[in-house]
């Protein structure tokens, strides 16, 4: 059973995740080496993952058959779960809490040998409509505070599978980075009376130095405190604290924003590993005026190593002026 557990000094919270039990020869060295098996995710295996949760599919077609373009299927190693979790063995002195949410995958297209920036535009907003939608149900389930999305690409990145797709973690607590951001945000808009996110947008709207990309809803910029070279921002241009609150307008800037950025970073980086990450708000602060949502994508092509991990600082090699400076530039190629 997956447990929470809490590091009594920083309070930093850590999922046991004991179904995912492994021995030291589990833990491969080089997964990019590893050989290409037959892919679960693929068209035509949906009976290897577990039966699907949702999935966007052609009228007349069965569910856990062909006939989808989004399908939506729970993590056969899930780091935590719903269902039958009990309450772990009391600690006198230790904090643990039972490992309850969910873990789910959204399988990003049936085809085995894409990406996210070679898809079209219209997948790209049938893959954000699927997080939308999972967001917002596990967002009304009991106990959940905190839905996680996120996608991992490329081996270093932390994907084990090389099919396009992205993940879905709900928590029964407000993890510490978004604890973090809600505090510092809610620090800001008591001194100022407005939200932080929205005067940066502001900032770097006039500034000019770090923006990437702009349209009718979002700009996505390269944050002045980067901690990874080319990291970059989506942030909505109007204040909306929760990700539910996108609209179909919104969803179609946000997957064409996402598309052209994405596709500019892997043609000037040649396909680097990267995550993308959506930053919201917990349950219970979808309408907060200080908080604002948004996504970032981290380019890997760092290793955080032993000072990150002593002392929190990362070095950043790439000033985020000349990362945006040169995607700006580059002809992204579709
Ligand atoms: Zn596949
Ligand atoms: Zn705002």
């Amino acid at each position: 059973m997956p447990e929470l557990r809490q590091e009594p000094v920083t309070k930093k919270w850590v999922i046991i995740a004991t179904e995912r039990s492994k021995r030291p020869s589990d833990f491969p060295v080089k997964q990019e080496e590893r050989k290409e098996g037959i892919c679960p995710f693929c068209k035509g295996n949906e009976n290897l993952t577990p039966p699907e949760i949702i999935s966007y599919r052609e009228p007349g077609t069965k569910p856990n058959e062909p006939g989808w373009w989004i399908r939506v299927v729970p993590n056969k190693f899930p780091a935590l779960q719903r269902e039958g979790t009990e309450n772990p063995p009391k600690e006198d002195f230790y904090t643990v809490l039972p490992g309850t949410g969910a873990h789910e995958v959204i399988i990003e297209a049936s085809e085995h040998d894409t990406s996210l920036e070679r898809q079209s535009l219209s997948q790209l907003v049938e893959i954000f409509r699927s997080w939308r939608e999972r967001h917002n149900h596990l967002m009304n389930e009991d106990e959940i505070k905190y839905v996680q999305i996120f996608k991992n690409e490329g081996a270093v990145a932390g994907a084990s599978l090389q099919h396009p797709h992205s993940q879905v973690i709900a928590v029964s607590l407000i993890p510490d980075v978004v604890a973090e951001e809600l505090d510092g945000a809610q620090k800001f808009y008591r001194e100022k009376k407005n939200c932080i996110y929205c005067e940066i947008n502001q900032i770097e709207l006039n500034r000019n130095t770090r923006i990437v990309e702009e349209n009718d809803g979002f700009i996505a910029y390269c944050p002045f405190a980067s901690r990874f070279p080319f990291e970059t921002w989506i942030v909505p241009k109007q204040h909306q604290a929760s990700f539910s609150g996108l609209d179909d307008s919104l969803l179609r800037h946000l997957s064409s924003i996402i598309k052209e950025t994405i596709s500019k970073i892997t043609t000037s980086l040649n396909h680097p590993p990267y995550n993308l990450i959506l930053h919201t708000a917990p349950v219970g602060y979808q309408d907060a005026p200080y908080y604002h949502w948004h996504m970032e994508i981290l380019p890997r092509l760092t290793i955080v190593a032993g000072f990150e991990w002593g002392t929190g600082i990362y070095i950043n090699p790439t000033p985020p002026e000349a990362a945006a400076s040169y995607l700006r530039e580059i002809k992204a190629i579709h």
